[in-house]
């Protein structure tokens, strides 16, 4: 897996698309959360237009980014969907909020005359950025297999499970499954 062309500041890792839906790729865009080593991807504006490029999701174009905005739904995300990747209900309040903000998000949905289909205009504000992955969540909460819905062991990030035989562990295997091989292997080896 790619590592996505994301400005790393002082920091020494990577961003990698691993989630397989744009909600947890949203989610895993702090490396580590909640360790010493915590390091968010969307501290910058550049970073930001260059996430939401990568999704294939439309921006606003003004050259001032609201990331206060961004940070926000991403915190709230990460409350309703990190426990339910770990087999644990998600707290009332958090999926209270949410369904309201899912319900906000829908409302800038529209359908095209063209096609018939639903489709975003281009969004003005980072909230109408951010309803097409507020959506992607809701219908990952109400619709999606939460069996599928899983978090990497080494480094806490979320992935949709989708492979054919659900087995899938880690976040990206070149990272953290090759680097908890490396540790068993130690262990072995010393043992
Ligand atoms: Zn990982």
């Amino acid at each position: 897996m790619e590592a996505l062309d994301l400005d790393p500041g002082d920091y020494g890792g990577t961003y990698k698309l691993v989630g397989g839906r744009p909600s947890l790729d949203f989610v895993n865009t702090i490396s580590w959360p909640e360790t010493g080593r915590e390091h968010d991807w969307l501290s910058s504006p550049g970073n930001a237009r260059r996430w939401f490029a990568a999704v294939d999701l439309p921006f606003p174009r003004a050259k001032t980014v609201d990331l206060a905005s961004l940070h926000k739904t991403r915190q709230l995300l990460a409350r309703v969907l990190r426990p339910l990747a770990h087999g644990e209900q998600a707290p009332a309040g958090a999926l209270a909020e949410f369904s309201k903000a899912a319900a906000r998000a829908y409302q800038h949905r529209l359908i095209d005359p063209a096609s018939l289909a639903w489709h975003w205009p281009a969004p003005q504000t980072a909230a109408e950025a951010l309803a097409p992955i507020l959506l992607d969540a809701a219908d990952l909460v109400t619709a999606g297999d939460h069996q599928r819905l899983r978090f990497c062991p080494s480094c806490d990030w979320l992935f949709e499970d989708q492979t054919r035989n659900g087995q899938r562990r880690w976040c990206d295997m070149a990272d953290c499954g090759s680097r908890d091989k490396a540790r068993r292997y130690y262990h072995r080896t010393k043992a």
